[in-house]
């Protein structure tokens, strides 16, 4: 593979930097940048090569410079920023009768957008920064601490004080109107105190208490979990309306996307969840990334790795641990998740070779493969070992940059074990190992025999179950191609594999239609208990299916009603999706979609339309607003799937269930939900009703982005018209990337009408009308063609011409990023 930049030909720059004093005018149209670079060269020198706008240009001194020395580089640059490039400085969405709202996004390689710069992880200096602007403008924000802020002839100027050294992809200089929520945090056992800052759009600072709330709470859990203490005096939250990415750290003021940053009557359960990961998240960020910064853009992984799985272990105690690792499993899974790339070759490893464009790294591998890949670190060594080197790490390596091979080496040394051996093909290879499982006993002795496709070492956990109780449980670690482990114990009924995914791969168990109805009963795990009913429905048990699903329908209920049990298990069991845990047969994708909805309609004749409209009617949870409580959230996705099961039922009293639904629902979510499943059904008022909803829906940027994600989802023809329509809407703009992405996502996980022809060539012309504006965000519609290669013949063909056609449209050489993975898909 040919790459633009590669992870080989990296070098540590000869000069370091180490102070910048930079000075910034923002005017409507332009942002005029001088700066003043302090370098120490580190080997002599005659010129500093700096990077500016994606191009080396040196600087020739006006001598040579021997190691040690220092020097000053003057530089000036003045950008204007536009609305489609969301890195370096950009322009935001202004409030009414404001100056033009500026925001700055640098990671990867923005700052050299703003100035020329040595742009590199390890240029980590100090900043004085100078921001001078409309005198209008409640914010002007750079990072570090305030020392100065003057006002003539209506311009302000502002100065910031960095002391602690940054790199520059953490710089921010932005320029804004915004409200502001101000509280602290003190920390229990220094008493120290953090002043904390929200920065909300003008008449939203009741959005941002609850997130205020979980901030707080982040911040202690995170000292608690890692002993880390924020060292500067305040950090703020900045709200921006456009951005690529969820949240960006930069130093002391993460930017988190309004529609999951503000936490209000329109937020979605999804949008809720993610809330409450993206804030931890980014102030985690403060310790991994800011104190310890990866050495390039091939370390990135480091970076987040660690910091997801400081998320993780937050939202676990927020939401309870098999709620959380659902939604994680789930994301591995998808369609366009970590293991769809890796099968359909368009994949790199954790640690890559090379990359097109730095933003390569902001991928499923990054977020959710590392993390995964540190998990299982963890069982190979064990949790006490694993944290232990974590502290070293963070010690060792405090204020300045590591590597890959510092991280490798740093656990040698701490855990005495071979961790780079250990840890080789997890790291730096693409794919995941599948290992297939099977069991026997006889006279007393179970016989375990485990079998893995590629030579990694995999830790595999098991519990052996018995009359709906684990009777023993522990971890095989395989390393070799083939083992049989064998114990004596009491036959088990089932042995319960892998539960919550306890290594990054596939696990394929061989077991009985008898054992997997028993396991969907009884496994003590309702994570498992849905996986085994996922499996007899991939092996064709239709009629055990349905017997099984009437039956959890029943305790589903009884749970609704308040009679114990675990509804977000039932919700899990419930719901038919239309893709399989087999992973050749995900590729089957009409086929998939045909089995969902005649399963789905079987199982409405199984129960009965009546059944399924009363525990609808009798359930309460519609009336809930907003809220962080998991229990609600768990009963509205119980609710959706009885929604669903009414949209498959289609009839006249189907209908009226859902809308007597939609009529008493308050939270978004559930109203949302009801609409979908009204879109979904051919009850002839679905879009008056839709229309309606739309209206109120379309005022607040959460309800916007759920009414593209529903009228995208319809299932009928006149979908294509809709969306068109909504393109055309005032106020829609594809430049805009959350409500293009609602639109054009929704529209590509419609399974129902995306595999048509007028689907296909739909995906085709807007892949590449999308590319025009965001390479980054048109890749997220190649998600549902990763797999191609393993489509049934026609649509395979349909699909690499569709890819061919896109390629030509979309060269290589003009679209790096989105091009190269039209190649690698291809390849
Ligand atoms: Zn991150």
């Amino acid at each position: 593979m040919e790459w633009k930049f590669k992870r080989a030909d990296y070098r540590r720059p000869p000069v370091q930097l180490e102070h910048m004093d930079v000075r910034l005018a923002f005017f409507e149209d332009r942002v005029e940048g001088t700066g003043r670079l302090h370098c120490r060269a580190r080997e002599a020198v005659r010129e500093v090569l700096l990077d500016c706008d994606g191009e080396k240009v040196p600087y020739a001194l006006d001598r040579e410079y021997a190691a040690g020395e220092r020097f000053t580089v003057d530089v000036a640059h003045t950008c204007h920023p536009d609305d489609r490039r969301l890195e370096g400085i950009y322009r935001d969405v202004t409030p009414p009768g404001c100056p033009q709202q500026y925001m700055s996004q640098c990671q990867q390689y923005g700052f050299q957008r703003i100035l020329p710069v040595i742009d590199d992880c390890t240029a980590k200096c100090t900043f004085r920064t100078a921001l001078e602007g409309d005198a209008r403008y409640t914010h002007l924000i750079s990072n570090g601490d305030l020392v100065g802020d003057t006002t003539a002839d209506g311009r302000r100027t502002v100065v910031y004080e960095n002391r602690k050294p940054m790199a520059p992809y953490l710089f921010i200089a932005c320029a804004g109107t915004w409200e502001v929520l101000a509280d602290e945090v003190e920390y229990p056992d220094t008493h120290r105190r953090i002043r904390l800052e929200y920065l909300v759009p003008p008449g939203h600072l009741d959005g941002a208490r609850v997130p205020m709330d979980i901030l707080k709470r982040s911040i202690l859990f995170q000292h608690e979990l890692t002993g880390f203490e924020y060292p500067y005096e305040t950090y703020r939250t900045i709200c921006m309306e456009k951005s690529l990415y969820g949240g960006m750290e930069n130093t002391g003021n993460t930017t988190i996307i309004t529609e999951a940053a503000l936490i209000d009557e329109t937020i979605s359960d999804a949008r809720l969840v993610y809330a409450h990961g993206v804030i931890p998240h980014e102030f985690e960020h403060s310790h991994c990334g800011s104190g310890v910064t990866m050495e390039t853009v091939f370390d990135m992984w480091l970076n987040e790795a660690y910091t997801v799985n400081v998320e993780r272990a937050f939202l676990a105690r927020e939401f309870g641990q098999a709620f959380a690792r659902r939604l994680e499993i789930d994301a591995l899974r998808e369609t366009g998740g970590a293991f769809a790339e890796e099968e359909g070759g368009a994949a790199s490893a954790v640690v890559r070779e090379g990359v097109n464009d730095p933003d390569e790294v902001v991928d499923a591998i990054t977020y959710d493969k590392a993390p995964e890949v540190l998990n299982t670190l963890r069982s190979l060594i064990g949790a006490e070992a694993y944290d232990a080197a974590w502290r070293e790490y963070f010690r060792r390596f405090d204020g300045g940059n590591a590597n890959t091979d510092d991280f490798l080496a740093l656990f040698r040394e701490t855990t005495g074990r071979d961790v780079a051996a250990l840890m080789r093909p997890w790291l730096f290879d693409a794919g995941h190992p599948t290992v297939t499982a099977k069991w026997s006993w006889t006279d007393g002795t179970l016989a375990v025999e485990l079998a893995r496709d590629k030579d990694y070492v995999i830790p595999v956990p098991y519990a052996l179950v018995k009359d709906g109780k684990d009777v023993a449980s522990g971890t095989f670690v395989l390393d070799g191609p083939r083992q049989v482990f064998s114990t004596r114990c009491p036959k088990p009924d089932f042995i319960s594999w892998n539960r919550g995914c306890g290594f990054y791969g596939v696990l394929v168990a061989e077991a009985t239609e008898a054992e997997l109805a028993l396991q969907a009963r009884t496994d003590p795990d309702g994570g498992n208990r849905a996986e085994a009913m996922r499996m007899l429905r991939d092996k064709g048990a239709t009629e055990t299916w349905l017997a099984l699903y009437a039956e959890i329908f029943g305790e589903a209920a009884r749970c609704a009603a308040g009679n114990g049990g675990d509804l977000g298990t039932c919700a899990a069991l419930l719901s038919i999706p239309a893709d399989s845990l087999d992973r050749r047969r995900r590729a089957f994708v009409r086929e998939n979609v045909r089995e969902m909805r005649a399963l789905r309609a079987a199982a409405v004749h199984k129960i009965g339309v009546d059944k399924i409209a009363d525990s609808l009617a009798g359930s309460c949870v519609p009336r809930d607003r907003a809220t962080a409580n998991a229990a609600a959230i768990l009963r509205r996705a119980y609710e959706n799937c009885l929604l669903q099961l009414l949209a498959a039922a289609n009839v006249p009293e189907a209908w009226a269930a859902i809308r007597a639904y939609l009529a008493r629902a308050a939270n978004i979510t559930a109203r949302l939900n009801a609409l979908r499943a009204l879109v979904a059904s051919d009850d002839p008022v679905r879009c008056e009703t839709l229309a309606t909803h739309g209206e109120e829906l379309r005022r607040s940027l959460n309800g916007y982005i759920g009414y593209l994600g529903v009228v995208a989802s319809d299932p009928h023809e006149s979908v294509f018209a809709s969306i068109a329509a909504e393109e055309a809407r005032e106020g829609w703009s594809i430049e805009h990337p959350a409500l293009s992405r609602a639109l054009y996502c929704g529209f590509a996980a419609n399974g129902d009408r995306l595999w048509t022809d007028e689907g296909l060539a739909w995906l085709e012309a807007t892949i590449v009308k999308y590319a025009q504006v965001s390479e980054y965000n048109a890749i997220r519609l190649l998600a549902p063609l990763m797999n191609w290669k393993w489509f049934p013949e026609e649509l395979r063909a349909a699909a690499d011409a569709l890819l061919e056609r896109a390629s030509a449209a979309l060269p290589f050489d003009r679209y790096p990023f989105i091009g190269g993975k039209l190649r690698a898909m291809r390849g």
